[in-house]
């Protein structure tokens, strides 16, 4: 099946060559020019991919992006940007985006990263497993985290970093790992991404945990290599003897 690729972008010229190009990579491309339009648009139909350019005519691209990460949880959301600055990717990040582009943007890379992403999402779905660790579930394939029944909504990319961690409790992941396996196999460069994604899981689950009672793992930082998911003796725990 075609993947869904919804195009926010108000630059003709650049609208053009990137609808064009993922047209002829087999993809359905809507494209849509101010962000109200993108909104719109993404609200009323499904889609597994959004482009966003940040500098729009109406709307702030962050604001855009806030909301198409509520209309579309599941959705990946990836910022194309002018303004390098890491403060924008950083906020963008915040703001619900999985991954950034920086402009001018090169096609080879607009198209190993969309495939990663959509492949990323479909291998994900296709995948058998759910994941305990406590309290905490991780159903790889109906993509849903609970805790203690309850569900966590995550966005697509932090459900993708849990997901990978919990498959490999106890062990300690390196940056570089992470970062392949859940963003890029070719990632090199910041990995700014990561610590966002780990700071926004840290703070869900933290939240669902305590106001349940629930034991759930932590993830812990190892300074100078990565992270691993752990489920620490006295992590957010329900007292002894529940
Ligand atoms: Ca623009």
């Amino acid at each position: 099946m075609a993947s869904r690729i919804l195009l926010v972008e108000d630059d003709s010229t650049i609208g053009e060559v990137l609808t064009a190009s993922l047209r002829s990579h087999a993809h359905e491309v809507t494209w849509e020019q101010t962000g109200e339009a993108g909104i719109t648009r993404a609200t009323a139909s499904a889609v597994d991919l959004v482009l966003l350019d940040l500098g729009l005519p109406d709307l702030d691209g962050v604001e855009v992006c806030r909301q198409l990460r509520r209309a579309r949880p599941g959705c990946v959301i990836v910022i194309l940007t002018a303004r390098a600055a890491e403060m924008d990717v950083v906020v963008g990040l915040e703001a619900g985006a999985d991954d950034y582009l920086v402009k001018p943007v090169r096609l080879g890379e607009l198209h190993a990263r969309v495939r990663a992403h959509l492949r990323r999402n479909e291998g994900a779905a296709a995948a058998l497993s759910a994941y305990p660790i406590g309290d905490l579930v991780v159903d790889v394939p109906c993509r849903r985290v609970t805790v203690a029944g309850r569900e966590l909504p995550l966005r697509a990319k932090e459900f993708d970093l849990l997901a990978r961690m919990a498959a490999q409790p106890d062990v300690a992941l390196s940056r570089e790992t992470l970062m392949c396996d859940v963003w890029d196999e070719h990632w090199f460069g910041s990995t700014k991404t990561l610590d966002v994604h780990v700071a926004a899981l840290r703070r869900k689950i933290g939240e669902i945990a305590a106001s349940s009672h629930a034991r759930v793992p932590a993830i812990v930082t190892l300074r100078g290599h990565g992270f691993r998911l752990e489920l620490l003796p006295d992590s957010n725990s329900a007292p002894p003897g529940r």
